[in-house]
């Protein structure tokens, strides 16, 4: 087909949805052009090559050809199904979750190949590990590392002064730790003991999961940084994505489609 532009790339299935008689949007993360939309034309019919190749979370190596709305799959690869992952309902449970997460966090076509990385190795530790809560709660401190959302955890967020040894309070709307003289105004604070603080600080800081997985941290402790993060995710993915969402809404402007008038 003239003009039509092909282009091979690795991708994570986010999701997928059936359409029409026998067709399949799924939403990719690929590590070059970040999340995108793409369809998989008669992927649901018996003999479909590429039936069986993308189900969510699989890990595929797949060749895309530009469209006019979506792109269109031309052809795809498995590289790994992470069986061991969707033949367990805990593992998929959670490796859903992150899936989500990772589509919540992104906007489409813009590319963040640490977020690639990160989603890759934690579907791939899912696989084997028997922390996979710890996992899970350093996928969602990398994650809001990676996307520019990083909770403050060592300063006051509002005065930016330094934090006295223990307990503390953070807020989700500020996106941090607020000082005792600051907490007037912030709507929920959630309670933050000194060891949990020191264990989402060493989450972000320690980068290899096996570094991580050898630490002793107590269900009371995970209980406490799960509250905590998923409330601060919950919190960024409805307030914080909306404005990011509109502002690359209102800034993108694509070569020769220039605003008439
Ligand atoms: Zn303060």
């Amino acid at each position: 087909m003239p003009g039509s532009r092909t282009y091979r790339t690795e991708a994570v299935v986010l999701r997928q949805s059936a359409i029409g008689e026998a067709d399949r949007i799924l939403t990719l993360y690929t590590p070059g052009v970040g999340k995108v939309r793409v369809v998989a034309k008669g992927a649901r019919r018996q003999k479909s090559r590429l039936r069986g190749q993308l189900e969510p979370l699989t890990r595929a190596s797949v060749s895309l050809s530009a469209g006019r709305s979506l792109d269109v799959v031309v052809e795809a690869q498995t590289v790994d199904a992470f069986r061991s992952v969707t033949e367990d309902l805990e593992r998929l449970t959670r490796a859903l979750y992150v899936a989500e997460l990772t589509d919540g966090f992104t906007v489409e076509r813009s590319a963040n190949e640490p977020v690639y990385r990160l989603l890759v190795e934690t579907l791939g530790w899912l696989s084997i590990t028997d922390r996979a809560a710890l996992l899970t709660r350093r996928f969602e401190v990398l994650l809001l590392d990676h996307t520019g959302f990083s909770p403050e955890l060592y300063r006051c967020v509002e005065c930016r002064s330094e934090l006295e040894p223990g307990g503390h309070l953070f807020s989700c709307s500020r996106g941090g730790i607020v000082c005792p003289l600051c907490r007037a105004g912030s709507e929920a604070l959630i309670p933050l003991s000194l060891n949990a603080m020191k264990v989402v600080r060493l989450l972000r800081r320690r980068r290899r999961f096996e570094d991580i997985a050898s630490i002793h941290v107590s269900d009371r402790l995970i209980g406490e940084i799960e509250r905590l993060l998923r409330n601060y995710v919950r919190y960024v993915v409805e307030r914080g994505l909306r404005t990011t969402r509109f502002m690359d809404l209102v800034c993108s402007s694509s070569p020769g489609t220039r605003r008439a008038s």
